[in-house]
């Protein structure tokens, strides 16, 4: 049994197999050496001072106290407007949308919902790192199927995988880490698979504004038999660069969310009230989410340039803020060494990409987050491009 102990006082451990996230690693590593911080995804330039006066705003009326448990209205109205606006489907917004404290929460909300003791949860590999230890906190059994090399999906691979204890099926596209997106065939196969099951979905749409080169972004909200069978989850904190007030939403058909609120009562019962009221009245104007893409696509484009004669392999890109580089050209050093002596010998701080593998990845890869100043994206590629 695995049991952390002091003196004569133990706890069975829930998650033994599990440590620090690599995000927190990573960024304390960073501020330890001083070194640029390209790992943690988050940016580091302000949100608009439009939302930050709205927040003030709503302080000073005194909006400060809990809010309803499922959100506060007008915010639930204002993304059920939103997703029927931007993909056509409705939500009612008193029973089928909740409001939570990022997408993290709604994450583990979700898969608590859904998973029992024993049951199985099909994840890819590479896979955002709080999937897995959310479905085994819950009993679950987490069933990780590798993507192609390319990142894309193997659907035989899937189908061989899916038995009667298969109860959940987790998806992400914009791809964290992977920057991949699923595609119009990948639904069709997709739908094919589980048409005639009871297997649910989750769809975690968190970079769901964030696509590149006009291609689109395949919401499972645009398709009746996921819709049907899904939590979709989105987080404002990537969409409106405030990933530190870590409110995000859940939306389903009534009969999930039944039940996603029962749990969401107890983990968190309600969310921070003042930036609720804030991002309802910011998210009515459309400009500040569809023109993100074109926002992100510069500092993509900026950055991808800049390290065109490095000896990085500059990998594709189709969504999120997140772009691999391929080091296998400078050196033999596994992914988290090269991280490690990236961070502390040469000051600037990436993300390897095994830890989001079950059992590691052997390819010379690591993630640099580009929600950054443009002088900083153009400091970071002179640091590598001189490796
Ligand atoms: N899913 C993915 C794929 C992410 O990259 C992140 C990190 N932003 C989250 C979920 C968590 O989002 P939040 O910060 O809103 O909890
Ligand atoms: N989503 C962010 C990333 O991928 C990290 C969020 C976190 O630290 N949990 O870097």
């Amino acid at each position: 049994m695995s049991v952390a102990s002091t003196n004569n006082i133990s706890v069975k451990k829930k998650l033994p197999d599990w440590g620090t996230s690599i995000f927190a690693i990573m960024s304390n590593m960073a501020n330890e050496y001083n070194a640029l911080n390209l790992s943690q995804g988050f940016p580091d330039f302000n949100c608009s001072d439009e939302l930050l006066s709205l927040v003030q705003h709503f302080q000073e009326k005194g909006f400060n106290q809990y809010a309803p448990m499922p959100g506060v209205p007008v915010l639930r109205n204002v993304i059920s407007d939103t997703i029927k606006k931007v993909y056509g489907r409705s939500y009612n917004p008193d029973t089928e949308i909740t409001v939570t404290s990022g997408a993290t929460q709604a994450i583990y909300t979700a898969i608590s919902c859904i998973i029992n003791k024993g049951d199985e949860a099909i994840l890819f590999d590479p896979a955002y790192d709080c999937y897995t230890p959310d479905i085994e906190a819950n009993g679950g059994i987490p069933v990780r199927i590798p993507l192609n090399p390319d990142f894309t999906y193997n659907w035989n691979e899937v189908r061989r995988n899916i038995s009667s204890k298969t109860k959940l099926m987790i998806f992400n596209s914009p791809h964290n880490p992977a920057g991949s997106l699923l595609t119009k065939v990948d639904i069709e196969q997709l739908i094919e698979i589980v048409k005639d099951t009871d297997i649910l979905l989750l769809s975690d749409e968190v970079y769901e504004f964030i696509v590149f080169d006009n291609e689109k972004h395949e919401s499972f909200n645009l398709y009746d038999e996921l819709y049907k069978r899904s939590f979709i989850i989105s987080s404002f904190g990537k969409t409106f660069h405030t990933t530190g007030w870590k409110i995000g939403y859940c939306a389903a058909p009534v009969y999930l969310m039944n039940e996603f609120r029962k749990l969401h009562q107890f983990v968190v019962f309600a969310s921070n009230t003042p930036i609720q009221y804030a991002y309802a009245e910011y998210l009515k104007d459309e400009k500040n989410y569809s023109l993100l893409s074109e926002f992100y696509q510069k500092k993509k484009d900026l950055f991808a340039e800049m390290m065109s004669d490095s000896n990085f392999k500059v990998l594709p890109c189709m969504g999120t803020y997140f772009q691999l580089l391929d080091y296998s050209n400078i050196s033999d050093k596994n992914d988290m060494d090269f991280t490690e002596w990236l961070t502390k010998e040469i000051g600037l701080a990436t993300i390897p990409l095994s830890p989001f593998y079950e059992n590691g990845s052997s390819s010379k890869v690591i993630r640099v987050c580009f929600a950054k100043q443009d002088d900083v994206l153009i400091k970071a590629a002179g640091i590598l491009s001189s490796l």
